[in-house]
């Protein structure tokens, strides 16, 4: 109801609204039944292991998130925090605990680890995370899975703008689809799932040229920036559908105004809160596009939502490669 109450849903009239809010749900209710049978048929439910590195606000968030969401479904969590200042070693060792463990089926180590740790340190560990229990999908075994089309655990974020797409009946083959973003997690790995689609897939980032004209030529257009409201209405085709995982805490007046302006229910959400959430796009594209996801409400739910499906798959396919 974030979404509401923040009017991401009122402030993207015109366009046709993507609730992935109502899909999470959606997907959750028919997880529930598989995380049932797969208790009663292995004596104990699906488990996932989190490691909680540092204090960072954010990650503090999406772990609680993420474990409240997983109990809710009856999968079991294992929650282990080290301080900001351990050495890397220690990260090491729980995810090594967390690989020999059997009641353990999805390992997930929250990004960003602390600094101290080393500038590969994520590498390292993901590369340290067993593939069958990798929920995130962020090792390279999951990533070259995913190059090669094979199956695999997908990440959650990219796996869930599918699932939106797939459940808004927006037409993929053929189509041409244009990713703002490259990361490992979200661009790269989005852009091998439309490839595998059959859409027509072209890769965008903070060095191409003519950018809005590149992705003017998109049916999807998908914004992974990290900017807020940086894809304006220039950039969208009219009837594209836009798909905006950006997530950007706004904690200044001016450029809560500036983007939704003065009379908008995000900036009374921004006087009672002094802090509202703005997508990677900006308000004025749902002017033109004919479908568009919400922020909050839209991308995010299924974040989470991918990683219980993932998590009870990797605890099926275990249990059947046990039998
Ligand atoms: P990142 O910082 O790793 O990558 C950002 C990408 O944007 C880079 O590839 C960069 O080349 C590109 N970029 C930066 N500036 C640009 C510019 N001016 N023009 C064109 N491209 C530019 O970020 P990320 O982890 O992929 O996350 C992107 C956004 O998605 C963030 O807002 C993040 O919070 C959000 N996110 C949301 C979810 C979710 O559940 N909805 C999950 C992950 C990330």
């Amino acid at each position: 109801m974030q979404a509401a109450a923040e009017g991401g849903a009122v402030e993207r009239e015109g366009a046709r609204l993507l609730d992935g809010a109502a899909l999470s749900q959606a997907i959750r209710e028919r997880l529930a039944p598989r995380v049932e049978a797969f208790i009663a048929a292995a004596g104990r439910p699906p488990a996932l292991g989190l490691l909680l590195a540092g204090n960072d606000p954010g990650s503090e968030i999406y772990v609680r998130n993420k474990i409240r969401q997983s109990e809710a479904l009856g999968i079991a969590t294992d929650l282990r925090r080290l301080p900001a200042t351990a050495p890397f070693r220690e990260a090491l060792d729980i995810v090594e605990e967390f690989n020999a463990a059997d009641a353990v089926d999805g390992i997930l180590v929250q990004s960003p680890l602390p600094a101290g740790m080393g500038a590969d340190a994520e590498a390292r560990v993901f590369d340290a995370i067993s593939p069958a229990k990798d929920v995130d999908g962020f090792s390279p075994v999951s990533a070259g899975r995913l190059v090669q089309h094979r199956a695999g655990l997908v990440p959650c974020t990219p796996a869930g703008v599918m699932a939106l797409l797939d459940h808004a009946a927006v037409d993929i083959a053929g189509r041409r689809a244009v990713v703002i973003g490259r990361s490992d997690i979200v661009g790269k790995p989005l852009a091998l799932l439309l490839l595998h689609r059959h859409a027509t897939v072209t890769v965008c980032h903070s060095r191409t040229v003519d950018l809005p004209q590149v992705a003017a030529a998109a049916d999807i257009l998908v914004a992974a920036i990290g900017r807020p409201a940086f894809v304006t209405r220039d950039f969208v085709k009219p009837g594209a559908t836009v798909i905006d995982v950006g997530i950007n805490a706004l904690t200044d007046r001016g450029e809560v105004v500036a983007i939704f302006g003065p009379g908008s229910k995000k900036l009374a959400a921004f006087e009672r809160r002094g802090r509202v959430l703005s997508g990677d796009v900006h308000p004025d594209a749902a002017a033109v596009a004919g479908a568009i996801t919400p922020v909050p409400g839209g991308v995010g739910p299924l974040t989470i939502a991918q990683l219980l499906s993932n998590t009870v798959r990797a605890a099926e396919d275990r249990r059947r490669e046990d039998q």
